[in-house]
Order: structure tokens, then sequence, then C-alpha cells
């Protein structure tokens, strides 16, 4: 199961991932928290997210392929994955499809796309930001990065849509009731079972 996790800044796809990846026994990756832990440990590749980071805009590229490339090449995400904030422009898409094919795994198995609508993000991630003083999480760069979805994120979802992966789940409400809807539309379809 090589799942990707699309959706606004703060529409889910961390905790919802993470609650997919303990279901499926597979890796979650986010690209962002790597990132954090690189600024954090002030290695030469968080100096330079840093600054993209704080003003709400996409790392290069080259950064975040790095990141992926490394993670995907891992022995544990052999037999699947979960990505959470990667791919989030067509470049990055085109790139894990090349990647995935170099690595000899399947494509890509659903894209689950979190829909919230742009003043409940809004309000979440100031929240967020309160409570846990993610420094990109003030309303100007929030306001910035849903710009950066809509334009650079945003029209994945067609991408994905023209190969029949998308899967488009509401993304407020009860995050365990938004799990059980995330499940059965990821559950793969076993007609052999029904079967026996
Ligand atoms: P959110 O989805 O809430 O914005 P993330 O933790 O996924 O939070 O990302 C935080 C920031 O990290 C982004 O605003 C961006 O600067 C950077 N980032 C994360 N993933 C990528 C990526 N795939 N490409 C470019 N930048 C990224």
């Amino acid at each position: 199961m090589r799942i990707v996790m699309l959706g606004a800044p703060g529409s889910g796809k961390g905790t919802q991932g993470e609650k997919l990846a303990l279901h499926h026994g597979i890796p979650k990756t986010s690209t962002g928290d790597a990132l954090r832990a690189a600024v954090k440990a002030g290695t030469p590749l968080g100096l330079k997210a840093k600054v993209a980071m704080d003003a709400g805009q996409l790392v290069a590229d080259e950064l975040v392929i790095g990141i992926a490339r490394e993670r995907l090449a891992a022995p544990d995400a052999a037999k699947g994955f979960i990505l959470d904030g990667f791919p989030r422009n067509a470049a990055q898409a085109k790139t894990l499809d090349a990647l995935l094919a170099e690595l000899g795994q399947p494509g890509v198995s659903k894209v689950i796309h979190l829909l919230v609508d742009d003043e409940e993000i809004v309000h979440r991630l100031v929240a967020r930001g309160a409570l846990e003083g993610r420094s990109d999480d003030n309303e100007a760069t929030v306001r910035s990065r849903i710009a950066v979805y809509q334009s650079e994120t945003r029209p994945l979802l067609d991408y994905y849509q023209a190969r029949g992966l998308l899967v488009t789940i509401p993304g407020v409400g009860d995050i365990d009731a938004i799990f059980s809807v995330m499940l059965a539309a990821t559950e793969p379809t076993v007609p052999e079972a029904a079967e026996a």
C-alpha cells in the first residue's frame, strides 16, 4: 500500500496519515517533520530550508526530493508507506513516479485528499501555533501557505484524478469518524475472501 496524503496545510494529513500507517504497519514519512528536525539540528539542509519555511513558501525541490528518496529507499518502506507533505508540486509528483520505478516498486496505490475550507484551516493553524509554538503557524504565514497550496499543490488533484487514484474525503468532524471513512476508501477489495 503506497499512499499519498494530499490536502491544505492543517487539513489533518499528519494525524490521519499516522493512524493509517499504524493500522497497516507501514512507515509514514513527513517531509515537513524531516525539515523541522533539520532546522532544529542546524544542519546545512535545515539552514537552507528555514527561510522558505518561515515565509510559508516551498522548500527547493532538490532538498525535499533528497529527503523522499532516502526515506523511500529504506528497507522498511519496501512493503508500503504513507507520504505526508510530498509531493507538493508537479515536479515532485513526476519525481515520485520515477523514484518508485527506479526502486522497482509498484506505483502510488491511492491518493487521499482531505477537504477542509480555508477559514477552518486558518482557525486550526493559528490555534496550533499558539499551542505548539510552530513558527510558521501565524496568520500571515498560514495565508501564504494556503496560497502556495492553491497554486502549486492543488493541481496534483487533477494529476491523480486522471490516473484514477484520487479519493476525496471531508476532513471536518470527529477524527475517528474521518479515519473510518478513509479506511473504507483505502481497504483493498478482496474478492477471494467474499467467495470463501
Ligand atoms: P503543513 O502541511 O501544515 O503546511 P508541513 O509540515 O507539511 O505542514 O510543511 C511545513 C513546511 O515545510 C511547508 O510550508 C514548506 O515550507 C516545507 N515543506 C514540507 N514539505 C515540502 C515539500 N514536499 N516541498 C517543498 N516544501 C516542503
